[in-house]
């Protein structure tokens, strides 16, 4: 497999999922090309995110994820089923805030919110954690 090829496969499967752990896309790229080794995999999203293509995605307790880069975004994510969404908010008058308050210079920022999608909000088994 040449590794232009590889890589379009990588890319093709991470926007399909949206946002995806190395796990889940070897098993998926893995489907199509039985013989990709992990190393390359790894290497691929490496370089990926190196030249700016793809964003690794921390999200407290889960495993790091990869998703294409996009404009700066917060994500909406369902602590039922497990759905990750991007959201663009302006954070800016926030982030001002902050910087004012504290004689802080902010250099970058992760937001996420968690809570329940619409879809799980009808499961009447899910049950809504109120912000303290
Ligand atoms: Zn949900
Ligand atoms: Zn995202």
């Amino acid at each position: 497999m040449k590794a232009t090829l590889q890589r379009l496969a990588i890319l093709e499967e991470i926007r399909k999922h949206g946002h995806i752990d190395v796990e889940m896309l070897f098993a998926a790229l893995q489907k199509h090309f039985p013989t990709l080794a992990l190393g390359t995999l790894y290497r691929n999203l490496n370089e990926l995110s190196q030249k700016g293509i793809l964003t690794e995605v921390t999200l407290p307790g889960q495993k790091q994820k990869y998703e294409i880069r996009k404009a700066p975004h917060v994500h909406l994510i369902c602590e039922q089923c497990g759905k990750i969404e991007d959201k663009t908010i302006d954070l800016h008058a926030v982030i001002a805030q902050l910087e004012k308050e504290n004689h802080y210079k902010i250099s970058s920022k992760a937001v996420s919110f968690y809570g329940l999608c619409e879809a799980c909000q009808k499961d009447p088994s899910a049950t809504v954690k109120k912000i303290p």
